[in-house]
């Protein structure tokens, strides 16, 4: 069975960039019937924090990417950590270092002085137990010194690394404390994981990382590191590029289906498949689909598939995204009254907005109050010609029957007996309903808003 893990260092909030590790770790673990699994990786105690931990959980959460069980803390494990450490020390495959932090400096100036690798060689490697003394040590694993290592990633391909460039890496400190690169490796093995999906950063880490596993007779688990997400300009993310909080899209009022969707295709792809359903994405993403060269954040298109999702999501969705932008971008929240009123609009407006506030913009004239206030431009469709026309709609519509059809009907039937087109009435009933010369279909509005409502905005306009 397929286990992945998101191991987050809660040192922050969570970026666009670790959302997306997320995103394909728990969309393969998905698609498979398998398990995703989170790891707080709070190891540097003086950088962690709370705040950034329940950022965390809140981003995952918002961008529905649910974790199998409780989040697990890596710093609670440190026991176990420790554990391995002895147990590599005790079967030869790691030793105790005593070099001080000045020996290792001092190994270093003269490495660089003599013009050789300032890869730290521990004078202890190989050091009779006897002539041990009696001090703090750290403990380091024995890398191989000649051969090469190789990483068979899943994205990069073959990744070979000659072993003459990896140092002895400290597992446990001279202070007793677990390393993370010691850390990573205990609890991907004991927490299962089959497939450590993460950003390709860490592929210098992973031939290190493999030691451990190589030291412990574990598993190697299927490695697939992904380019990192660089700006529209092609350059690293940086702060200058903007938004790079997941929870600023949130605030921006993107709907949470249109992030994943975005996101999932930032650096997979499926054929030209661009707008899907999260279903979708579960059903297709695979590691083959994974690209080797970074992807570049694009704002336009995520406008484009935004778009596309809002048109796709039913009402209750619509209502609950709403909600969660207001809350997301700390707006006030709707109230009751609001939402009814909100609720027959959103089919005349949802495929036309790429935002939750383009849709509240868009569903103005049904939230609007009398009397409705008019745009410059609404006011000039109101003249005397238009005053009067609507003045002789109004019978008319004091008993139609209150369907499109007949309600276009009727004001086609008056505006033939003008002698004028239809927008010489609708151009007016927009601007008498909606106070604006932009909304929907004037018909369509006077469903929504209904007979009464409808007869009362046209009674306000020609007074
Ligand atoms: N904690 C690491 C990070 O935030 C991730 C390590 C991993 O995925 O193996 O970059």
């Amino acid at each position: 069975p397929v286990v992945t893990r998101f191991a987050p260092s809660p040192t922050g909030f969570l970026h666009i960039g670790g959302a997306r590790t997320a995103l394909f770790n728990w969309l393969y673990a998905r698609g498979r019937g398998g398990k995703f699994l989170l790891r707080i990786e709070d190891t540097d105690r003086a950088r962690s924090s709370d705040d950034a931990t329940q950022a965390i959980f809140a981003g995952l959460r918002w961008l529905g990417l649910d974790w199998d069980g409780d989040a697990v803390s890596q710093a609670s494990r440190a026991a176990r950590h420790v554990e391995v450490a002895h147990a590599m020390l005790a079967s030869g495959a790691a030793y105790k270092c005593f070099s001080t932090q000045e020996d290792i400096e001092a190994f270093r100036e003269t490495a660089r002085a003599e013009g050789r690798s300032t890869l730290f060689r521990s004078p202890w490697r190989d050091a009779d137990p006897a002539t041990h003394p009696d001090a703090p040590y750290a403990i380091r694993v024995k890398a191989p010194l000649d051969g090469k290592t190789v990483i068979a990633d899943r994205v990069q391909g073959d990744v070979v690394i000659a072993n003459d460039q990896l140092d002895d890496m400290i597992c446990l400190r001279s202070d007793g404390s677990p390393t993370y690169m010691l850390a990573v490796v205990v609890d991907d093995h004991d927490m299962r994981i089959t497939h450590v999906i993460r950003g390709d950063d860490h592929l210098n880490n992973t031939a290190r990382q493999m030691l451990v596993y190589a030291a412990m007779g574990w598993d190697v688990p299927i490695y697939a590191h992904i380019p990192l997400i660089h700006g529209e300009d092609g350059k690293k993310l940086s702060k200058r590029h903007g938004a790079l909080g997941i929870e600023e899209y949130a605030a921006m009022g993107y709907p949470a289906a249109a992030v994943r969707n975005y996101l999932t295709r930032l650096g997979w792809s499926h054929g030209d498949d661009e707008v899907f359903t999260t279903e979708q994405a579960k059903d297709w993403f695979d590691l083959k689909g994974i690209g080797k060269s970074p992807a570049r954040l694009d704002f336009k298109k995520l406008d484009h598939i935004s778009g596309q999702h809002m048109g796709m999501l039913d009402d209750d969705t619509l209502i609950a995204g709403l909600r969660a932008w207001q809350s997301a971008a700390r707006l006030p929240e709707m109230d009751q009254a609001t939402e009814d009123a909100l609720r027959p609009a959103l089919p005349l407006v949802k495929s036309s907005a790429k935002t939750f506030p383009e849709l509240l913009e868009k569903a103005h004239f049904a939230l609007a109050t009398r009397p409705i206030a008019l745009e410059p431009k609404a006011a000039k469709q109101l003249g005397p010609a238009s005053i009067g026309i609507l003045s002789e709609l109004t019978p008319h519509l004091q008993t139609a029957s209150w369907d499109r059809d007949t309600l276009e009907a009727t004001a086609s039937k008056l505006a033939e007996s003008h002698g004028v087109g239809l927008g010489k009435i609708a151009g007016p009933l927009r601007a008498a309903l909606a106070g604006r010369t932009a909304s929907p279909s004037v018909f369509d509005m006077m469903i929504v808003v209904g007979r009464d409502e409808t007869l009362a905005r046209i009674g306000d306009a020609v007074r």
